[in-house]
């Protein structure tokens, strides 16, 4: 039976896709308590927080969010906007990776396009010394990203990938990537997935997550754990400190805005944090997704519409 949890997520999911709500919200500007979420509108408005975020001792992931990108030459403008920002960060001697989304690089377009660009960024990352990692999106683009994934890592040791633990695919793709050293983000999963392809009981997904986990970590690959579960987060501690794994070959990941103190806490215990923080003027698929996971931003969201 749905509850009303369930409800307010596939709500919220529901509005993430939503074309004629995201150009709303790009006209109408960050009225809803997005700064929360969002580093900024541009990557230059993010550069002094993402300067507080490593003063602090977090590390950070920057993502240019866009999800929509229709044609090619939109697609060829976001790959140059990703090579500028690279430079931005080396100029600014940022600690600081990338995270790209393949569709908006032209994935649904075509595979040569998506790979002409990222191999043009990945050039330039290479040249300043950043990481990228690609985000993974929803189940029908998984192989597509896999593949794509493995055709670049051959060539480019800056290269990172997501995996998700609510699809049961999952456990056979960290076997057939292993061969790469794949660096890794293990996450649950952000997208809503039919039974065919995906587990629904939520404790099938955190099982699987761990599984996961363990399996990267004891394989020796360089994990990054991308949630904000606690239960997660002390599993993987753990986990290394019963296998001997040092602090240097994990790291946790949480999003930009979520669970500071947590953050700064592992921060200060040794771990390296990773804030995942979204920038620029497509923030509306990004939040909606972020208000379906934990209803408890709408808070975030009601407190901005009232305070202008
Ligand atoms: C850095 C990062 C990158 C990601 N990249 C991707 C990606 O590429 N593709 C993708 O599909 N998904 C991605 N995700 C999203 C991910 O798949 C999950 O949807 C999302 O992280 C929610 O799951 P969770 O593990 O954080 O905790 P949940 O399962 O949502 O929550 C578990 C428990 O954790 C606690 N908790 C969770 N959030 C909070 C909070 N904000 N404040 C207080 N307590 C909290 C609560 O106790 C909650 O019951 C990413 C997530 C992160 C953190």
């Amino acid at each position: 039976m749905l509850n009303l949890q369930a409800i307010t997520k596939n709500f919220f999911l529901f509005l993430s896709n939503n074309k004629t709500l995201d150009r709303l919200a790009k006209r109408y500007g960050t009225r809803f308590g997005v700064d929360k979420l969002v580093g900024g509108e541009t990557f230059s408005q993010a550069i002094p927080v993402i300067k507080q975020l490593n003063e602090d001792g977090l590390v950070v992931t920057v993502d240019h969010l866009g999800e929509f990108v229709e044609s090619e030459s939109e697609a060829r403008e976001r790959a140059q906007e990703a090579v500028e920002t690279i430079d931005a960060m080396a100029d600014n001697k940022l600690d600081c990776e990338m995270s790209v989304k393949l569709t908006s690089l032209g994935l649904d377009i075509s595979r040569e396009l998506v790979l002409t660009n990222m191999e043009m960024i990945l050039d330039k990352a290479r040249e300043r010394g950043v990481t990228l990692q690609l985000d993974m999106e929803d189940s029908s683009r998984c192989q597509a990203t896999i593949d794509i994934f493995k055709q670049l890592r051959a060539k480019y040791t800056n290269v990172g990938l997501v995996i998700q633990s609510y699809l049961y695919r999952s456990d056979k793709d960290l076997d057939e990537l292993d061969e790469y050293n794949p660096y890794l983000r293990l996450v649950k999963g952000a997208y809503k997935e039919p039974g065919v392809v995906a587990f629904q009981d939520k404790d099938m997904v955190d099982r699987n997550l761990k599984q996961l986990i363990k399996k990267h970590m004891l394989n020796g690959n360089y994990t990054a754990v991308g949630s904000h579960d606690e239960e997660m987060i002390n599993f993987t501690k753990e986990l290394a400190e019963e296998q001997g794994i040092p602090k240097d070959r994990f790291e946790f990941q949480m999003l930009y805005g979520m669970r500071n103190k947590l953050q700064h806490d592992l921060a200060k215990e040794g771990y390296t944090v990773r804030v995942y923080m979204p920038y620029g003027m497509e923030w509306y698929g990004y939040y909606m997704r972020r208000l379906a996971e934990r209803p408890a931003n709408i808070a975030f969201a009601v407190k901005g519409i009232f305070s202008r």
